[in-house]
């Protein structure tokens, strides 16, 4: 019984299964705190433009309100204070937001709503920086003659000879606006800019922003001056907006997570039971071979056999071989297999005598054929069927990719070396291309059944067949036909230089002491199946 388990491929194929597990799992966890935090992020930059919209469009009108006053004044800069006082005070206190109105000369109050001529305090205003040379301007200034320690924002308009006409906004409708709509419970800090001079802040003493996402930042040209709104988010906030999402949702990503595994899960049981299926049956002998014997056309003598494996499960009956085998080399368990077939081989090979040079023909998968325990397999076997008359042929397939063909071709080279042939199964047909005549070296080549079946029934043409036979003839390379079922086929075979013949026309596959038995009667003398060649 071959070593099965546990070997390193086994152990590698379990942790890769956990490793998938772990993964699916994940998956739905992870992408669930992914799109949370984004859509956590979302929400606050909704709010900020949201916020940001209403402050700039509410700013906007405020500097145009208070523009739309200065202007009125802007033809009339130039008059005597006299005259204009009185009406520069009763628009002051017609217009919204406006404080007082001002006639600017040479960055001082030369005329106001708010004092006579006389008392118009004097000293710098605007501490030289008048925009004197723009047409119009926005400024925002700590204080005020009249308002100290309180900032307020300027509005100046361009008048008459020099002058500029000055609308002073109180601040405190800016702030509040900042406050009311971009509270501090929902954002770090909003900075507001309106034309030159100081920034805005919501909070008045300077909040820290550094790591506070900045959410929106919004530059709103407008005659005269651009306003530039920031407002920073609250990262405190925004994980709480997270962490309801997570509430929310992740008991849905929890639960997908958890089917997903399941299935993962089930779908990798059903790929393992298949291939503990397949070990126990090798644990629990339910293998056995059948030996088809080969003809010889020159001789008309048994000159080999096929070795086919065979799996009679209890309760179920016979699987068929293509199916298990598919399986085996599917879930790499190809290998203990036909370890596990070379050891019946050998036991049942150990009752037999037949004559000197016998083919005894065993199927090698790809997987078996790349790999380094090769040669020491069939060296053993041919060890244990030397003394019983019988030499190894090794019929190789393309049923699954040669991975590595170097190895396996060193592999042949070193086979044959010692005696062994190989034998090109399949030929032909969609497993074995001709690919493989190139890569390995070979004896024979096996013609498939599919091109036996092209032989119509007088015998007379089969094209592809031909071309294969002349092609298996120009390579040196020896022929079997596999798949013979009758008269006009051998015949169709024989006649143009097929070397073997192998088919129910002449036998059966047949268990060991079957064979033993057939042999002893039918080995030195071939003939055509009873049972065949009466249904022929
Ligand atoms: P294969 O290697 O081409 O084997 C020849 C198949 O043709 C066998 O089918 C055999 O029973 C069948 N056969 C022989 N003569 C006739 C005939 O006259 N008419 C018909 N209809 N069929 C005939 P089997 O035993 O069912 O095996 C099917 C395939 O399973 C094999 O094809 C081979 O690829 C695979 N297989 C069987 N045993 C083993 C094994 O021990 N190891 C590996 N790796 N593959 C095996
Ligand atoms: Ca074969
Ligand atoms: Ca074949």
């Amino acid at each position: 019984m071959p070593e099965v388990s546990p070997n390193p491929g086994a152990v590698r194929s379990r942790v890769s299964r956990l490793l998938v597990l772990l993964v699916v799992a994940l998956i739905p966890i992870l992408l669930c705190v992914a799109l949370g935090r984004y859509e956590a992020e979302r929400i606050a930059q909704r709010e900020a433009s949201l916020a940001s919209a209403f402050i700039v469009g509410q700013v906007v009108s405020i500097v145009e309100t208070a523009q739309s006053a200065a202007r009125t004044f802007a033809p009339r800069a130039n008059e005597a204070c006299d005259t204009l006082s009185p009406d520069l005070t009763r628009k002051a206190a017609a217009v919204p937001y406006v404080r007082t109105l001002n006639i600017l000369y040479e960055g001082r109050i030369d005329c106001s709503s708010a004092y006579s001529q006389q008392a118009v305090p004097d000293g710098g205003w605007l501490n030289g920086s008048a925009q004197a040379s723009q047409d119009e301007w926005l400024l925002i200034v700590d204080d005020t003659p009249m308002v100290r320690n309180r900032p307020s924002l300027l509005v100046g308009v361009a008048g008459e000879a020099g002058r500029a006409v000055v609308a002073v906004v109180d601040v405190q409708y800016l702030l509040d606006l900042l406050h009311g709509a971009a509270p501090l419970t929902v954002f770090r800090q909003a900075e507001l800019r309106v034309g030159e001079g100081a920034v805005l802040r919501e909070a008045m003493a300077l909040v820290n922003v550094r790591g506070a996402p900045l959410l929106v930042d919004v530059q709103k040209r407008m005659s005269g001056a651009t306003i530039d709104l920031k407002i920073y988010g609250r990262p405190e906030r925004i994980l709480e907006n997270w962490r309801a999402l997570l509430l929310r949702y992740m008991p849905w990503a929890a639960a997908f997570s958890a089917w997903l595994v399941w299935l993962v899960r089930r779908l990798q049981q059903s790929g393992q039971s298949r291939r503990e299926q397949l070990l126990r049956a090798i644990r629990a002998n339910e293998f056995h071979v059948e030996y088809q014997p080969l003809y010889g056309v020159e001789t008309g003598r048994c000159e080999g056999v096929e070795a086919l494996l065979r799996w009679v499960r209890p309760g179920t009956g016979a699987i068929r071989p293509d199916e298990f085998i598919q399986v085996a080399e599917e879930e790499h368990v190809i290998v203990p297999l036909t370890q596990h077939l070379l050891k019946l081989i050998e036991r049942d090979v150990a009752t037999w005598e037949v004559a000197p040079g016998f083919h005894l023909g065993v199927n090698f998968a790809p997987e078996h054929l790349s790999g380094v325990q090769l040669v020491s397999d069939v060296q053993a076997l041919r060890t244990a069927v030397a003394p019983h008359g019988a030499t190894i042929t090794l019929e190789i397939t393309e049923r699954t990719l040669v991975r590595n063909t170097e190895q396996a071709r060193s592999n042949l080279v070193a086979l044959r070396r010692e005696g062994v042939r190989v034998a090109i199964d399949d030929f032909g047909m969609g497993y074995c291309s001709l690919s493989y005549l190139e890569k390995f070296p070979f004896d024979i080549l096996k013609i498939d059944r599919g091109f036996v079946l092209t032989i119509d029934a007088q015998g007379s043409k089969a094209a592809v067949l031909d071309a294969i036979i002349d092609l298996a003839h120009s390579l040196g390379a020896r022929l079997v036909a596999e798949g013979v079922e009758t008269q006009v086929q051998r015949d169709y075979l024989c006649a143009r230089g097929v070397t073997y013949i192998q088919g129910f026309f002449y036998a059966r596959p047949m268990p060991s002491e079957a064979f033993v038995r057939w042999y002893r009667a039918n080995g030195a003398h071939m003939s055509p199946n009873p049972h065949m060649t009466a249904g022929t």
